[in-house]
């Protein structure tokens, strides 16, 4: 090699040894190397175990320990699984560390043996993706030690059975890539063994087992893994240090993983932090005990402290669903936990030093966290806390009581809740009154938010299947796991007939915001049969059942669903904050008195596109519709012109409910767009009628009609085309917006109509139709004897408008971005048709999300920007809006917001989205005005 070159790969690896230089992270003793705001290195466990163990706020009882960092994850994949050098070391020291703080406790010592606990951390969680191997260090040598030391053989071989399960599952047969049919993994041969003894001594629970039938227990065990895996389970507590390390870092390949990540949209390149930390044992009696928690209620978002908790368990035991979890308090006392006792009557001491905690930890993170604990002889330690999932009416109503409680400024209140949170609060629920009538088939915990109805299916490829053939599924499982999420995903809802409210379902279900009942006691599932009992009725597969997933109730059928937004004080109460917040400007696209009143209540502070011709579909539609048939079927102007003037009072009343509901507002009224070929009839009989109306042979009419058909009816005679080639539609429309405006204005109402042209490339197009507007408004204004504030102003949806946006500023007073034919348009993507291709370019990368629902911020983005400021150059307040699609969703809003424009306006039902996108993007992205 050349000098040259060698010198190079010297410097590079020496700056990668520099930036990987610290391998680990030591916490405990009252002291921590890392800290909270470490996450993408230490991941959200390591980052939060530091902060708790060495803040000098919180100094918690925490098991000593060390956190390998993210790096190491990245540098094992991108180096054929080995690790840098220098980390073996590294892990050796800390662990001295770690003995320097457990009483005298050494790691493999045959008299007083150290166990730790090897477990995952993610910068983000990834509820039960990823692996961990607890009790690591218990060997043949270490068993005798332990057991001389607790005086509790019974503890010491269900901690070794515990350890074969975990390591032979997780380090000799996943992490090394043993292929193993359904149900035939290592696991679940070794339960079957524990069920096999369970029977033999005629007990129920795992916990009735005395410490001879583990000890025997753990002799089968081995010799199973041995017989299914070919290899000794290892003997040596170094050697299962580094199985279990190296199988954390191999998990976050695992299928699972991967597969969540897609669907959060986690990078690879993320990686997994491993924490190993001293063991503490919940399983030493009936003093120990383990348990998670919430700081308040996940669920409802009360505060009021929530949690679970298991005697004599190990922390799996509690979200396995294997034992029903007892409540920690009374709070969180539900149907199924009815009669147990809690762990303030169990432990008192325990538990008032855990609520003590609670409330430290809340002032400290000024957040809802998620805490998972484990009491050993009494005496508690804290394992884990993170901020806590929550479903989006407990997410608003936690931000909104930390405000008052001053835990959380107006901003963080913004911040806290996700668009998509903020839309399950505008989620459909079951009509209450069907409810009332209605017995429920059984109960079950509240695990996700809203109503749901659905046909069961009993597996999660069936749910996605089922999905793929456009069929509404409820997921119904015994309980799931990480293997289920692509179907939990797929389906409106989730049942599940055992776990609680922080088992997999409820975890997952509550981070998506999708309805979810756990843990229905009396449910029995037959995946054979495909048979679901409940309640005392047998249903099948495909047979409908709804979900109340806020009150954790299962009824049979397809019950009636409503909207849920009607007078939710709590949404009022978030939006007015959102509100005294954000700049941007939220408007409505709306052309009913229903949905302009529906928009108004939301918030919306205006109308920014009322298309005229929706007057002509659907309900009460027939009248005006065979008018404007009428008037595309005349031949001369005295025709149309006619047929005009039967149309006017139509339209008139129409805008005129409209303009009333909307007072006070701007309505942005768009002229006709479609082309009128569109409206033509296609039944005989109604040709018929249109004939023998106008006087004319049905023959003629049929002539007519073909004459007006268009190979390319989008790029055709539409939008502003219609009003050049005939002004007379245009001065009727003009007339009907005016006089609609100038009698309410004369009946005390403000009203404010802009008028909008469509389909707009050239300035003399848009001087030709004001012309005419202005010339109208005279004639208005002067019968009339009002005055009345109105805009003239442009939609942009050619590309061409975006580069003559320069001249159409000198006659419009207004723009408003047409994104859907803008996409369309800059794109030559067909809106109508192109569903069918944009999947295979979103499913294979090609484009990274649908332009049609996000606005495609690198091309039709920069020709926003460019019409932004060249419409602005020509008029400096030139009012800019949007109205395409894109107008509500979160990132097209902040894209807007950033870009300048006034006001962005969308459906009545994205109105409480757009306010809270607007507010969020004016913290992140603050302007002036
Ligand atoms: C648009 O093109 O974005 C628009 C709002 O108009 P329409 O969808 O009616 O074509
Ligand atoms: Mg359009």
């Amino acid at each position: 090699m050349p000098k040259s070159a060698t010198m190079k790969k010297a410097r590079k690896s020496a700056k990668s040894a520099k930036k990987m230089s610290k391998m680990v992270y030591f916490f405990g003793g009252g002291r921590a190397e890392g800290n909270e705001s470490m996450k993408n290195l230490l991941g959200g466990k390591g980052a939060n175990l530091a902060e708790m163990a060495g803040h000098p706020a919180l100094k918690l009882p925490v098991p000593p320990g060390f956190t390998l960092t993210t790096e190491i994850c990245t540098y094992y994949w991108a180096n054929r699984r080995s690790y840098p050098k220098g980390l073996k070391e590294a892990v050796e020291l800390n662990l001295a560390r770690i003995e320097q703080l457990s009483n005298g406790k050494k790691f493999g010592d045959p008299k007083n043996p150290l166990l730790v606990s090897v477990r995952s951390g993610a910068r983000k969680s990834m509820p039960g993706m990823m692996e961990t191997i607890l009790n690591c260090g218990l060997t043949e040598t270490t068993i005798p030690g332990l057991i001389a030391l607790t005086r509790n053989p019974r503890f010491v071989y269900d901690s070794y059975r515990r350890l074969i399960m975990m390591y032979s599952d997780v380090v000799m047969e996943k992490a090394a890539g043993v292929e193993v049919e359904d149900n035939r993994g290592i696991r679940k041969q070794l339960e079957h063994l524990m069920d096999a003894m369970k029977a033999r001594r005629g007990v129920k629970s795992d916990t009735e087992l005395s410490a001879d039938d583990l000890k025997a227990l753990a002799g089968e065990f081995k010799l199973k893994v041995r017989e299914v895996l070919g290899k000794e389970f290892p003997d040596d507590p170094m050697a299962q240090l580094w199985g279990s390390i190296g199988a954390v870092f191999a998990s976050w390949m695992g299928n699972k993983a991967v597969k969540y990540r897609q669907i959060e949209n986690i990078p690879a390149e993320w990686g997994t932090a491993v924490n190993v930390q001293a063991m503490v044992f919940g399983n030493m009696g009936e003093d120990s005990a383990t348990g998670v928690g919430f700081t308040r209620n996940p669920g409802t978002g009360e505060n009021a402290f929530y949690g679970e908790f298991l005697e004599n368990a190990q922390g799996e035991d509690v979200v396995a669903g294997i034992r029903t979890p007892h409540p920690i308090n009374e709070a969180s006392r539900s149907e199924q936990s009815r009669d147990l006792k809690s762990l303030e009557q169990l432990m008192p001491a325990a538990y008032k030093e855990l609520a003590a905690i609670r409330r430290k930890l809340e002032k400290h993170y000024r957040d809802m966290l998620d805490i998972e604990f484990t009491i050993e002889r009494g005496v508690l330690y804290m394992l884990q806390c993170r901020v806590g999932k929550r479903n989006g009416p407990a997410a608003v109503r936690m931000a909104l009581d930390m405000h008052k409680e001053k835990l959380a400024t107006r901003e963080e209140v913004v911040m806290r809740v996700t668009p998509s949170q903020l839309d399950e609060l505008l989620h459909p629920v079951i009509d209450p009154k069907a409810e009332a009538t209605t017995k429920p088939l059984g109960k079950g915990l509240p695990a996700g938010p809203g109503g749901a109805r659905g046909m069961i299916v009993f597996t999660s490829e069936d749910a996605v299947n089922w999905r793929k053939q456009a069929k509404e599924v409820i997921l119904v499982r015994e309980e799931t796991n990480p293997e289920d999420v692509e179907g939990m995903r797929a389906a409106e809802a989730i049942l599940t007939a055992r776990g609680g409210m922080t088992s997999h379902a409820a975890l997952v279900a509550r981070g998506w915001g999708k309805c979810c009942v756990v843990g229905c006691a009396g449910v029995e599932i037959d995946l054979k049969a495909k048979t679901l009992h409940i309640g005392g009725e047998v249903l099948k597969e495909g047979d409908w059942i709804s979900l109340n997933g806020s009150r954790g109730l299962v009824y049979k059928g397809r019950m009636n669903m409503l909207d849920a937004s009607e007078s939710n004080d709590m949404l009022d109460q978030f939006l007015r904050l959102c509100n005294s917040v954000r700049r941007l400007q939220v408007w409505t696209n709306a052309e009913t008195e229903e949905d302009s009143s529906k928009a108004r209540k939301f918030g919306a502070e205006g109308i920014g596109l009322f298309r005229i011709e929706h007057m002509f579909y659907g309900k009460g539609s027939d009248e005006p519709l065979f008018k404007l048939r009428k008037m595309i079927m005349s031949k001369t102007l005295e025709e149309r012109r006619s047929a005009l003037n039967e149309l006017f009072p139509h339209m008139k009343n129409d805008i005129k409910n409209t303009l009333r509901v909307m007072k006070g507002t701007h309505v942005t009224v768009r002229l006709m767009d479609p082309p009128l070929h569109e409206f033509v009839p296609h039944q005989k009989d109604k040709l018929q009628e249109l004939a023998s109306s106008l006087g004319i042979s049905f023959e003629e009419l049929e002539a007519r009609a073909t004459q007006l058909r268009e190979s390319n009816p989008m790029m055709g005679h539409r939008g502003v085309r219609l009003g050049i080639t005939y002004p007379e539609i245009t001065e009727m429309q003009a007339r009907a917006i005016f006089e609609a405006a100038a009698e309410l204005q004369k009946e005390g109402f403000k009203v404010f109509p802009d008028i909008m042209i469509p389909v707009v490339s050239l300035k003399n197009e848009v001087v030709h139709q004001a012309d005419l507007i202005h010339k109208v408004y005279g004639e208005v204004s002067r019968k009339n004897g009002v005055k009345l504030k109105y805009m003239v102003g442009t939609m942009i949806e050619i590309p061409r408008a975006c580069l003559m946006a320069g001249q159409l500023a000198e006659t419009m007073q207004f723009f408003s971005f047409g994104t859907n034919d803008l996409t369309q348009m800059t794109f030559g993507y067909s809106r109508d048709d192109s569903g069918f291709f944009l999947k295979d370019y979103l499913e294979k990368g090609i484009l990274e999300s649908d332009p049609f629902q996000t606005i495609d911020q690198s091309g039709v983005g920069e020709l926003i920007k460019m019409t932004v400021d060249r419409g602005r150059r020509t008029c400096r307040d030139l009012k800019i809006g949007i109205c395409g699609e894109q107008g509500g969703e979160p990132a097209s809003v902040e894209f807007c917001h950033r870009t300048g424009l006034n006001y962005v306006s969308c459906s009545p039902f994205r109105v409480p989205i757009a306010i809270l996108s607007a507010a969020q993007a004016q913290i992140r992205h603050p302007r002036k005005k």
